[in-house]
């Protein structure tokens, strides 16, 4: 029998990994996907985390915030983009000092598969996608490219997601019930590519581009591009289907966002191509039962818009470990401990997140907006 299971090999799931490691505690972590870090990216979902202070200190932790931040852009401040008229730098703190920092999820997920590759008592298992699980006695179902396999688990941990398969399990046992939330506003990726061999907009902010029913925001990437994030509603007049031909697309972003299609010459393309993502805020409980525990987005995944879902995810983990500290590595006191201490702060980023959709939206261009406030976050 294994001693713990992780199912999902995402930020979450590579990080804790890594911190039960160096308690000398012996992992397998089993991943749906093949090894990222052998294919390429899928189209569209590439995504940028703004990365601050909360989930750096958990990568301190494990000795890889340098390393992390090595691949990372400092944004200092918000860059609005109005339809018309000047853009306004609004900083993040008043000596322009402080700064969020723009990092490659799928980069980033790479460091942390191989850290914990390096860990002696960690193995990965790539192709298991988990079917089935006994929330009483850790009993786990894969499915892999060889068929159907078969594992045991002293203690499972869920970090497999949003659409977690380890949550749907526990509910299908009665254990957890779970409400998801879907927000009408999709996502898209589209991209800016470095022009003349360098940035083509400020490189150390996060751009927003606020639209009222339609927002834009990009953030830079070390190879000298931007990645672009167009939100709006998915479906209605105005909504990403109403743009049905090239013609259309062109049309729309010459009014609402006249400075991107010459920054932007694959945009059409990219409209057309790159997918919809779907947006919305997992509310579950209990996150334990006993042996089994959801962990990051698989308990309590965000909307985007605070940019705190992988920093969260992030600080879970450190609390995790306080709490195995706390109970002297009593699993099923630590479970229940973790749960006690990080449900009142992740529901209430699920709600600031929410909050901070309408102000990015709608707020952050306003006069009294800007008069008012410095910014904290996104
Ligand atoms: P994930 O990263 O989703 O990892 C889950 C892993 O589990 C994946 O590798 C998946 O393949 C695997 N898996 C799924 N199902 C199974 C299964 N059945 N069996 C085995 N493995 C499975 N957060 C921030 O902090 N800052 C930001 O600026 C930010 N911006 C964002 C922008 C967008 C557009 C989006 C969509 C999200 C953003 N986030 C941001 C949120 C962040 O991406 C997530 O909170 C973070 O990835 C959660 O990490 P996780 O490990 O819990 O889940």
């Amino acid at each position: 029998m294994t001693r713990i299971a992780v199912v999902g090999g995402g930020l979450a799931g590579c990080l804790l990994a890594c911190v039960l490691a160096q308690r000398g505690e012996e992992v397998v972590v089993y991943e749906r996907r093949p090894d990222p870090r052998t294919g390429t990216a899928e189209r569209g979902r590439s995504i940028n985390l703004a990365l601050s202070e909360r989930g750096l200190n958990a990568l301190r932790r494990v000795g890889l915030e340098q390393q992390v931040l090595t691949d990372g852009l400092p944004m200092r401040g918000r860059m609005i983009h109005p339809v018309t008229g000047p853009l306004d730098f609004q900083p993040y703190s008043a000596d322009g000092e402080r700064a969020i920092n723009s990092i490659s999820r799928g980069a980033l997920n790479n460091v942390l598969l191989d850290a914990a590759e390096k860990s002696p008592t960690v193995q990965l298992r790539f192709e298991h996608r988990l079917v089935e699980l006994d929330p009483e006695t850790g009993a786990l179902v894969f499915e892999t490219p060889r068929g159907r396999v078969h594992a045991e688990a002293g203690v499972v941990f869920g970090t497999d997601g949003a659409g977690s398969a380890v949550r749907g399990e526990l509910v299908r046992h009665g254990v957890t019930s779970e409400t998801l939330d879907f927000l009408d506003y999709g996502y898209k990726e589209l991209s800016i590519p470095p022009r003349d061999g360098d940035f083509a907009l400020e490189p150390r902010a996060l751009h927003i581009w606020p639209r009222g029913r339609s927002m834009m925001i990009a953030l830079p990437n070390p190879d000298r591009s931007f990645t672009c994030t167009l939100f709006w509603p998915n479906s209605g007049t105005s909504a990403f289907a109403s743009l049905s031909s090239p013609a259309a697309v062109e049309r729309f972003f010459a009014e609402h966002y006249p400075d991107v299609p010459p920054l932007a010459p694959g945009l059409v393309d990219d409209y057309q191509h790159n997918p919809v993502g779907l947006l919305g805020t997992v509310r579950c409980a209990p996150w334990h039962s006993g042996r089994v525990c959801l962990l990051g987005d698989a308990a309590h995944a965000i909307v985007p818009f605070y940019g705190q879902g992988a920093n969260c995810a992030f600080e879970d983990v450190t609390v995790l470990e306080r709490c195995l500290d706390n109970t002297g590595g009593d699993w099923t006191r630590a479970l229940r401990l973790f749960e006690d201490s990080r449900r009142d702060d992740t529901e209430a980023i699920a709600r600031m997140a929410l909050a901070n959709f309408i102000e990015m939206r709608d707020k952050v261009a306003s006069p009294a907006f800007r008069l008012g406030r410095h910014l904290e976050h996104t």
